[in-house]
């Protein structure tokens, strides 16, 4: 900790700074404190988020590659929209430019940015430009969805269940810093740079999911957040929680526990949901995992004790 403001807490700052606005009204306005903000629309709602890639703390300038740096923050925010049940649909992006930045390392950034846009079913419809000390991006995205998957619908009796695997991206981090390039680490590495949002578990979100979040801090944050929010208890077992083969075996080359890899690992933009136990048979073939069950009281059991989420704090010092 180097200063007062690294010493900030995120959301401490958070609920600061909302303190200082008026509380939205409006029926079926949803404001801070989820995946997306929400307006009614139609007979569903609009979706908005945003997020940042700032040089030195989201990437390395030099070494993580632009069009990677394009692509994992337009993820980001897809992965927000996909949290609440929703379809991205436009984006415009705000960029910070520091002198002496060569042009065609942002070119290739917007790239990234085009890539995703494809992949995704995104269009970009503008931004902003400004000279700044460090190369900053931001996306603001909106999507759309049928109805709004909140952090604070799970009940006591709901399923806990997580898409994919987690534990990858915080393994290929460490991999990609270290220019670890054996074969065992290039899918970790790829994971680490090339995220994917799970656009393709909207559908059954929609279908069966009374809570939704996505792992963008760690799965002990996000399950902080949903038993935060639902008021509940979100119990859940360690041997259920998914691992790749690949993660298993370099938490073994490290000597370390893959679990607590996996726990804390940020940026997977795997999906984590609570739903109804009646429909489970929903979930077959849908490469998803029930880990835990909602129980009432508060905070977050792992195997029966208690967990702090160490997850990712914005404003950590880097
Ligand atoms: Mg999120």
């Amino acid at each position: 900790m180097r200063n007062d403001e690294s010493n900030l807490g995120e959301f401490d700052l958070i609920a600061r700074l909302a303190a200082r606005l008026r509380t939205p009204t409006g029926a079926g306005v949803v404001g801070i404190g989820d995946d997306c903000a929400a307006i009614p629309h139609g007979g569903g709602v609009q979706l908005l988020t945003c997020d940042v890639a700032v040089a030195g703390r989201h990437f390395l300038p030099g070494r993580t590659p632009m069009a990677d740096v394009g692509w994992k923050v337009a993820t980001a925010c897809v992965s927000d929209v996909c949290a609440c049940g929703g379809k991205p649909g436009y984006a415009l992006i705000s960029l910070g430019v520091p002198p002496g930045q060569q042009p065609e390392a942002l070119e290739t950034l917007y790239d990234g940015v085009g890539e995703a846009g494809e992949s995704y079913g995104f269009q970009v419809l503008g931004g902003n430009v400004s000279g700044a000390s460090e190369l900053v991006i931001d996306v603001f995205m909106l999507g759309e969805a049928p109805r709004f998957i909140p952090r604070g619908g799970a009940r006591p009796g709901h399923l806990i269940a997580v898409s994919g695997t987690l534990g990858d991206a915080a393994a290929g981090l460490r991999a990609f810093r270290d220019g670890d390039d054996s074969a065992g680490s290039r899918a970790l590495i790829r994971r680490h740079l090339r995220p994917r949002a799970r656009v393709e578990r909207v559908p059954l979100l929609q279908a069966v999911a009374s809570a939704a979040i996505d792992i963008s801090d760690g799965l002990d944050s996000e399950l902080t957040h949903l038993a935060g929010q639902s008021g509940a208890c979100l119990a859940i077992e360690g041997a259920r929680v998914p691992m790749s083969r690949a993660l298993r075996d370099f938490a073994r080359r490290h000597g370390e526990d893959p679990l607590q890899l996996a726990l804390g690992s940020g940026e997977e933009f795997e999906l984590l949901f609570t739903l109804p136990p009646d429909r489970r048979a929903e979930l077959e073939g849908a490469d998803v995992t029930v880990i835990g069950e909602v129980r009432e009281g508060a905070g977050v059991l792992l195997d029966g004790r208690p967990i702090v989420p160490r997850g990712w704090n914005h404003l950590r010092a880097p």
